[in-house]
């Protein structure tokens, strides 16, 4: 069998793998990409947040993707009935980004590989990882696709493979999420009602119910992203047999915008993921570590998905050159303990989202401007910032507020 020899393989051309793929070949290791699709392919995960900025601004991605005009996201908004609650990033507390995109992945994604291989970055796509055998911390990938299977040696992989999974499945690394098994279903349409100015273009997480809550997400093309997300119960509880009805009826669930979706024609039939939460038991090992979602997933309540994948795709980039240059890395604690901490930062606010005690601070009047913008800096993904007492005390300060207020 034919054998390449690469200094890193990165499994998966999402945005985990794409910024981390940037960062190798700006350092000038050989790097290789192996996907298993072709791009553009669907994926979910469209609301970014501006932290992913800084990792696109590292990756020298923003440029390239500026042209494609792509929605600007500045804030999100959560809606319970009557209340509203709005976010602006450009009043958090972090300093940092105060801005994004809210965007089609397929077309998003297929901009950054794009990006990578007009750069000269090797991406095959249409082929998949098979197996891989460690020796040390090198290693020998097999993977096929239709022409042909050959063999990839490495000194490191960066296993970005989303929901693939593939070093967690072959290692034995997955483990149960501390999370309740959620699911999500989710259509694309055309917003031919669409609003004219700021209402037709913002993000609004719509509050069904303490744990039912429905997304709408416009791009800039005119067509807009819609989802519920629920617990799993829930989701089979309203299944009317096929999908287009049952997501139908969930517009209809929406008092607030029921008006603007009810009877529009779906781009495609609605599609759903059960238990979508994922966790490993490590997030490296000696010769690869795990970016994305194929270490970690929370939930979509906060949009942290691709913020994650960007961060530890940056960070395994970063840490992986170094180790090939022959410095010593402590992967314990400068990649494992560094993004767990802002995993479990947003873990908490997610728990809390579900519990109802965010919500209350959400929607609460007597929640000062400085509590908001505090909060804002954990939405906008600047969950390192331990200046911010929402980030440092991110296991106590929501119920305390909630706690106390009336
Ligand atoms: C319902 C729902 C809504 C969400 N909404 C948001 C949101 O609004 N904002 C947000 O930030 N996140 C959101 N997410 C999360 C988001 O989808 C992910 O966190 C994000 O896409 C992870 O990026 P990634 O690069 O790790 O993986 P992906 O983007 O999934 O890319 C992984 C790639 O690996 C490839 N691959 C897999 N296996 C193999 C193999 N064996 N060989 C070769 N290639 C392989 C796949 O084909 C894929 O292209 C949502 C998730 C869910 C479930």
């Amino acid at each position: 069998m034919k054998t390449e020899i690469v200094d890193v393989l990165v499994i998966g051309a999402g945005p985990s793998g794409a910024v981390a793929a940037s960062i190798l070949h700006q350092k000038g290791l050989k790097v290789k990409v192996v996907e298993q699709q072709k791009f553009p392919r669907f994926v979910i995960g469209e609301s970014l947040i501006p932290r992913v900025m800084d990792h696109f601004d590292e990756a020298g991605f923003i440029e390239g993707v500026l042209e494609k005009n792509f929605e600007k996201k500045l804030g999100a908004r959560f809606l319970r009935g009557e209340e509203v609650c709005n976010f602006d990033f450009s009043q958090k507390f972090s300093e940092g980004w105060d801005w994004t995109w809210q965007l089609p992945r397929a077309e998003f994604d297929k901009t950054l590989t794009d990006i990578l291989e007009s750069r000269g970055v090797d991406i095959e796509f249409q082929t998949k990882v098979q197996t891989v055998e460690f020796n040390g911390t090198d290693s020998l990938t097999t993977v096929e696709n239709s022409d042909e299977k050959k063999q990839i040696h490495a000194k490191f992989i960066i296993d970005s493979s989303g929901y693939g999974r593939v070093l967690p499945k072959l290692l034995d690394l997955d483990t149960p999420s501390s999370l309740e098994p959620m699911a999500a279903i989710f259509v694309h349409l055309k917003d031919e009602r669409r609003p004219e100015g700021v209402e037709g273009t913002q993000i609004t997480f719509d509050v069904l119910s303490q744990k039912n809550w429905f997304w709408v997400i416009p791009f800039s093309d005119g067509i807009s992203s819609l989802g519920l997300v629920s617990p799993k119960e829930y989701l089979e509880s309203i299944d009317a047999g096929d999908n287009v009805q049952t997501f139908q009826n969930i517009i209809n669930e929406s008092e607030y915008y029921k008006s603007r979706f009810s009877g529009l024609e779906f781009l495609f039939e609605p599609k759903k993921i059960v238990s979508y939460s994922a966790a490993v038991k490590k997030l490296y090992g000696p010769g690869f570590s795990l970016t994305g979602n194929s270490a970690e997933f929370l939930d979509p309540v906060f949009s942290s998905g691709v913020c994650f994948a960007t961060e530890s795709g940056a960070l395994s980039a970063k840490l992986a050159a170094r180790q090939i240059l022959g410095e010593k890395v402590d992967w314990q604690k400068e990649y494992e303990e560094y993004i767990m901490y802002g995993v479990n930062v947003f873990r908490s606010y997610v728990k809390t989202w579900y519990t109802g005690e965010l919500q209350k601070l959400f929607f609460h009047p007597e929640v000062n401007e400085d509590i908001r913008r505090k909060i804002c800096a954990v939405l906008a993904g600047y969950v390192w910032d331990k200046n911010n007492p929402f980030v440092a005390k991110h296991d106590r300060a929501v119920q305390a507020i909630a706690h106390i207020l009336p």
